[in-house]
């Protein structure tokens, strides 16, 4: 079964994101776009986990608590955690090793935390976009201890990204799947980088944007899960199908900036979902 996912998107917390990026707005628009799981990874921070893990729970989209954490070395890397509890210490533990710098509004942006329902309750006063102390290795370590799995984020830009910071992939970590941006040409890049012939490449959107959420063209397959697929039918949203190898790579963001608003009705969590019963934890054990 495959299962379309979106595994890096900023909610208001980063200074970076739109203030649309509300908890409710972002799961609307994932379920609207018919994603079966999506992950929260704000910059630096988990401030906001709790609150969109509760709204993707009463929409029936599975959520997978997560950071990204941008270590000394300057590489942005894609934290997923298997539960909130993991997530939240991973959190703590990120936070000391942010130096205390406040941020500046005006210069970076606004840093909200929200509840459930998108109120404001509060501000990050220390500064989120910035290194930690801790290196790619001991984020590695923490998360992996913590029962989850790292994705070095963006592999394909010229900033913050593994690749473009150390000049490879240290053999010694644990990785199995790299990111790509979203508009990243796979087959272009997988030809540039023979290299990297032995990782697996995954497509995410680092939205900022709602409109920026990916549609269906991010899959991740686990065997042998669950008994709708034989009758070829998507998860009833209408939206594309999952049969193709090549899906991650489909085309099309024409759905994306489609108004918020349509979404905002509540969903009955639908028990015939392919994704029902779908957890975090059995997604983080394909990727790492
Ligand atoms: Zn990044
Ligand atoms: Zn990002």
């Amino acid at each position: 079964m495959k299962y379309a996912v979106d595994l890096h998107i900023h909610s208001a917390l980063s200074p970076c994101a739109h203030e649309d990026m509300t908890p409710n707005n972002i799961v609307n628009m994932a379920v609207m776009k018919g994603l079966d799981a999506i992950a929260l990874t704000d910059h630096n921070s988990g401030a906001n986990l709790e609150a969109v893990s509760i709204c993707a729970r009463n929409q029936g989209l599975v959520f997978i608590p997560g950071m990204e954490v941008e270590s000394c070395e300057e590489i942005h890397l894609i934290s997923l955690l298997p539960d909130l509890k993991s997530a939240l210490k991973l959190h703590e533990i990120v936070y000391e090793a942010l130096p205390a710098i406040q941020n500046r509004k005006d210069i970076f942006g606004s840093q909200y935390i929200m509840d459930e329902n998108d109120q404001i309750i509060g501000e990050e006063k220390r500064l989120l976009v910035t290194a930690t102390s801790l290196t790619a290795d001991e984020v590695f370590s923490l998360v992996t201890s913590l029962g989850g799995a790292v994705i070095p984020a963006h592999v394909d830009r010229s900033s913050y990204s593994m690749i473009s910071n150390l000049g490879l992939i240290p053999e010694e970590l644990k990785i199995k799947y790299l990111e790509i941006s979203k508009n990243c040409d796979r087959y272009a890049y997988r030809a540039a980088h023979p290299e990297l012939d032995g990782y697996k490449l995954i497509r995410s959107s680092d939205a900022h944007y709602l409109g920026d959420i990916l549609e269906r063209e991010s899959m991740i397959e686990i065997e042998g899960r669950a008994a709708r697929e034989a009758d070829g039918s998507t998860d009833g949203f209408g939206l594309i199908g999952e049969e193709s190898g090549q899906a991650d790579d489909m085309a099309g963001i024409g759905e994306a900036l489609r108004h918020v608003d349509e979404a905002s009705r509540i969903r009955e969590p639908d028990k015939d979902k392919p994704s029902a019963g779908l957890t975090a934890c059995e997604l983080i054990n394909i990727l790492v």
